[in-house]
């Protein structure tokens, strides 16, 4: 069996040195599966430690922009060839810190993996453009150029894969990096930091700096000399970060909330319906930004659906990430589960119908985490908060509909749009819902999770501010275009004057 971290003081990372905070404050990240366990100290963060981190990232912004991109690549293919070389590991850390299950997290390291070789490729392309000058004896082109230091405040549904899309694009591009991780899941990126350092990148290129929200990711949100932020996370703090950066142009990336929604018609393969909802819906204690929230389920197939979807619900086994035979952990914390049972009062005060679960686990061995069970609200109105507000955890609210215009009306009537998904067999119908679900990311017959790292991830409305991660749309939020014209025609030509007739 691979080892995994001895709990220890991690300290911050900052121009290439484990440094002490300034202030000496530190917290203990513990397993949500079992509390017992100290995965490992971590500093508290004030805003000198940030200033330091950022310090040092302006510095090494000098020379790391120069650095030629295919050699800036370099390190990420070998810190791709690392994480690969410790993902047991890592993956087995990231359990004990978040709770997901082992396949869960293996999938999370990998993401990271993919993500690493997928940005250390554009090292070699970083394409610009080319194209004619409207007059002779000129050549015109586009140019990507580097931004500058990039702050990034990451959540910990997704430990080592958010933070990896963040700063593989980043680095590629030639920014240098101040990264500011979950408070519940600081070891995760540790990891990412100290592979990305063994592997080559020089100090300062990219930094980490621990804490809290308020203490650590405030100061770098509005950080004079951090001309670029990526967030993901929360609604609120997002439209925090958004106002906080706006006086000074900054430029911000921000991944949020999602309801996402999986529609079932009644031509549905209703068992590959069943498999995706357990997926969509509990997967990763229903704790991603995709998760499949919601489910509306046409009247025709709706008890037959409801009768097998609650079977496996009721099946399905919650327990320690670790155990091989668990297949859904807990909840990342005690307040998230406190939020959870609070929305499974709301919905049943809304007058939904709880078909399983809707209590906390906390008998044996649930005990010593913060375990909920597995929780399935039947016969739902749309406008109920069950289905309107994102819960973040194990509870899905199923919606029954009858015509198919009915359903892209629930889909799209929630504040956020990140991921929908339709079963159905009808290639017309499943066209249409491509065309009219408001949402970044549509699936057809798959569930509202799976993103892959080559394609743009991201959502309209609440869940984001136009941008999009992953996929080449991450290098154009951490470059700017620059164009160049070249006049050697040795004359002053004037464009739009001396080419008109
Ligand atoms: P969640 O915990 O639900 O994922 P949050 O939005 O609370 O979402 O947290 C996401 C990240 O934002 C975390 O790293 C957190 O520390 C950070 N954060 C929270 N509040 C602030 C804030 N006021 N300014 C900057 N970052 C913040």
């Amino acid at each position: 069996m691979s080892t995994v971290a001895a709990p220890k003081l991690h300290k911050n990372f900052i121009n290439g040195q484990w440094v002490a905070p300034s202030g000496g404050h530190t917290y203990e990240n513990r397993n949500p599966a079992n509390t017992a366990e100290l995965v490992g100290t971590f500093v508290s963060s004030s805003a000198a430690d940030v200033d330091a981190a950022v310090d040092a990232a302006t510095e090494a912004y000098k020379t790391w922009r120069l650095v030629p991109a295919p050699k800036r690549a370099e390190i990420l293919y070998r810190a791709a060839e690392m994480l690969l070389h410790r993902k047991e590991e890592l993956s087995r850390d990231m359990t004990r810190e978040m709770g997901k299950v082992l396949a869960e997290t293996r999938g999370d390291v990998q993401e990271a993996i993919d993500m690493t070789y997928y940005m250390a490729g554009e090292g070699r392309r970083l394409f610009g453009q080319t194209t004619p000058s409207e007059l002779p004896n000129k050549f015109a082109m586009s140019v990507r150029q580097s931004i500058g230091v990039c702050g990034m405040i990451t959540p910990w549904n997704f430990p080592m894969a958010i933070p990896s899309w963040k700063m593989m694009p980043a680095l590629v591009s030639g920014n240098t990096v101040v990264l500011k991780p979950a408070e519940d899941t600081p070891l995760s990126s540790y990891h990412l930091v100290e592979v990305l350092t063994a592997a080559g990148l020089p100090p300062g290129v990219v930094n980490i700096v621990s804490g809290d929200g308020p203490g650590a990711g405030a100061p770098l949100s509005t950080h004079k000399k951090v001309p670029v932020i990526s967030f993901t996370g929360s609604t609120a703090v997002g439209r925090i970060i958004a106002q906080a950066a706006a006086p000074d142009f900054k430029h911000v990336s921000l991944e949020m909330g999602g309801k996402n929604i999986i529609i079932v018609m009644d031509d549905a393969n209703l068992e590959l319906a069943v498999d995706g909802a357990i997926w969509g819906g509990f997967g990763t204690t229903g704790q991603r930004c995709t998760a499949a929230s919601r489910v509306a389920v046409h009247k025709s197939v709706y008890a037959e659906f409801i009768r097998r979807f609650v079977e496996r619900v009721k099946a399905l086994k919650v327990g320690d990430g670790l155990d091989p035979q668990i297949e859904m952990g807990p909840c990342i914390n005690e307040q998230q589960l406190n939020t959870v049972m609070s929305y499974v009062e709301i919905g049943k005060q809304e007058g939904a119908k709880l078909l399983t679960g809707g209590n906390r686990l906390d008998g044996g061995a649930h005990g010593k985490g913060w375990f909920h069970a597995p929780t399935v609200f039947g016969d739902c109105s749309a406008k109920m908060r069950i289905a309107q507000e994102e819960i973040f955890g194990p509870v899905v609210s199923v919606i029954p509909f009858s015509t198919f215009d009915e359903a892209l009306e629930i889909a799209n009537g929630v504040p956020y749009g990140l991921s929908a998904s339709i079963y159905t067999k009808n290639v017309n119908q499943a066209f249409a819902a491509m065309r009219d679900l408001y949402t970044g990311i549509v699936y057809v017959n798959a569930p509202t999770i799976g993103a892959e790292t080559h394609l743009p991830f991201g959502g309209t409305k609440q869940t984001g501010n136009g941008h999009r991660e992953a996929a080449i749309s991450a290098i154009d939020f951490f470059t700017e275009w620059k164009t160049l014209y070249i006049d050697y025609s040795d004359t002053l030509q004037r464009a739009q004057i001396d080419n008109a007739d």
